[in-house]
């Protein structure tokens, strides 16, 4: 890599599900990663399962990453490059290294149990590079299809006498690794249908595409080592790696795309902030704080991929309503004035101090300004509150409120009728709200005022 070469990562989903929080750590790590490093970040969907690959989830993924803020730069579709891909599958075909197999997954399947029976790893033992053309037309008149493995450079003279061959790579998160490729079986690159599995298309994107640095999951550290050696094979520089933890449920169950709900949609339905969702993703399982950033910049400068941990991390939905609720009593009135205005609970600054404590969802700033503006059941009042309601109506100073009007009127209150506590506070509370608990009575009052007030008391 040249000094001059701009830091081009990739996140690279199958459109074949909806993204769930596992795939956004994912996402996030390289633009985080981009971000940082001012530079390009890719999207390339995977879609080279064309059977299960939908537009409807393509355009899914480009709306979750949007919801946080992940803006790609540039966007490529595996699918449009088959005849890229074709034509390095024919040189690799052309250099030997790309074979043709006509084993059923029967036959594999019992071949890998007969190799484990014998406390051998499950390598496959290249049977097919011994047919000959005459063996493979038998195959075929049989209507067997091939399916293609590259062959893994693991040998010197003879691909029947492997020998350890150690692939050392640095990665970005973990440092040094090191994959033995004899411990692999020969990687299949093309299926009997004629689709390609993600591991040739992605080396060819990468190439391609000036990708410098490859940000997955941890569990592609063997994938690599055979994609390396693709990379070298193909002849395109080898970018550098980086393979993050995984993130589980709470159970301790890897996730997956079926596990619904903790899809990014699903998430974002139930009110999340992004940035929560964002910053849950990102920190967790890294030896950093879970602090809820309130933007993605921000973010990116606490995130240090360095620190993250190298065991896998549990979700927890706990901890995502934790970082909510901190995102709602930290935001300011000007970040909050334009949703406010869009779900029309817009009462002003005062309001929005008064109410922010009080709510988990942002939505539900909604609920408080119906009952400032008195679109609330009233509660029934008990007889031994009726007279004290009716004093209270009497007690209440003119226009302008602020703060000290509640203390101000409830100590007034208290010299008056002798009560305190619960039954001071709690018949004020509830006619004036309809609610037994809430936002601070000093902070709301003042948005209520005195009219509405006056209304609400007997
Ligand atoms: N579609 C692959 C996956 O999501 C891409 C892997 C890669 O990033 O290279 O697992």
């Amino acid at each position: 890599m040249t000094k001059f070469t701009t830091p081009t990562v990739r996140f690279a989903p199958s459109p074949t599900g909806r993204l769930h929080i596992g795939n956004i750590r994912t996402a996030l790590y390289n633009w985080l990663f981009a971000q940082k490093q001012t530079g390009q970040f890719i999207l390339r969907l995977d879609d080279t399962d064309r059977e299960r690959s939908t537009d409807e989830y393509a355009v899914g993924i480009v709306e979750d990453l949007a919801w946080l803020g992940i803006v790609p730069d540039r966007t490529e579709k595996q699918s449009d490059r088959f005849a890229k891909y074709d034509a390095v599958a024919d040189a690799l075909r052309d250099k030997g290294l790309l074979y043709a197999c006509y084993e059923t997954s029967d036959e594999i399947d019992r071949r890998r149990k007969r190799l484990m029976a014998r406390g051998l790893p499950p390598v496959y033992d290249r049977a097919a590079l011994k047919l000959d053309d005459e063996d493979k037309a038998k195959f075929e008149a049989e209507g067997r299809r091939p399916h293609w493995r590259f062959l893994l450079p693991n040998f010197t003279d003879n691909a029947f006498d492997t020998r350890r061959t150690e692939v050392k790579f640095e990665d970005v998160m973990r440092g040094e690794q090191t994959v033995d490729l004899a411990s692999m079986s020969d990687p299949v690159l093309i299926r009997e249908d004629g689709s390609y599995l993600y591991t040739l298309p992605s080396v060819v994107d990468d190439i391609d595409m000036g990708v410098t640095h490859v940000i997955r999951g941890g569990d592609h550290i063997t994938n690599t080592g055979a994609q390396i050696a693709i990379f070298e094979a193909v002849g395109g520089p080898v970018p550098q790696f980086g393979h993050h933890n995984l993130l589980q449920d709470a159970s301790g169950e890897g996730l997956s795309k079926r596990s619904g709900a903790l899809s990014i949609s699903s998430l974002r339905q139930s009110g999340y902030e992004p940035m929560a969702v964002a910053s849950l993703a990102t920190l967790i399982g890294t030896g950093q704080p879970v602090e809820a950033c309130a933007d993605i910049q921000m973010l990116a400068d606490v995130f240090d991929p360095e620190k993250v941990s190298r065991s896998n991390a549990k979700f927890s939905e706990t901890d995502l309503d934790g970082l909510n609720d901190k995102l709602l009593r930290a935001m300011d009135y000007g970040q909050a004035e334009p949703r406010l205005r869009a779900i029309k609970a817009d009462l002003g600054e005062d309001f929005w101090i008064a109410v922010r404590p009080n709510i988990s969802r942002f939505e539900q700033a909604n609920q408080w300004a119906d009952i400032v503006e008195g679109r609330f059941d009233t509660l029934p009042v008990a007889p031994e509150d009726a007279e004290f309601l009716t004093l209270a109506g009497t007690l209440l100073p003119k226009e302008p409120w602020n703060d000290q009007v509640w203390p101000n009127w409830t100590s007034a209150l208290k010299e008056k009728t002798g009560r305190k506590g619960r039954h001071l506070f709690m018949p004020l509370r509830k006619a004036l709200t309809g609610q037994d608990h809430g936002p601070d009575m000093r902070q709301l009052m003042p948005v209520i005022g005195l009219p509405r007030t006056l209304h609400r008391l007997p």
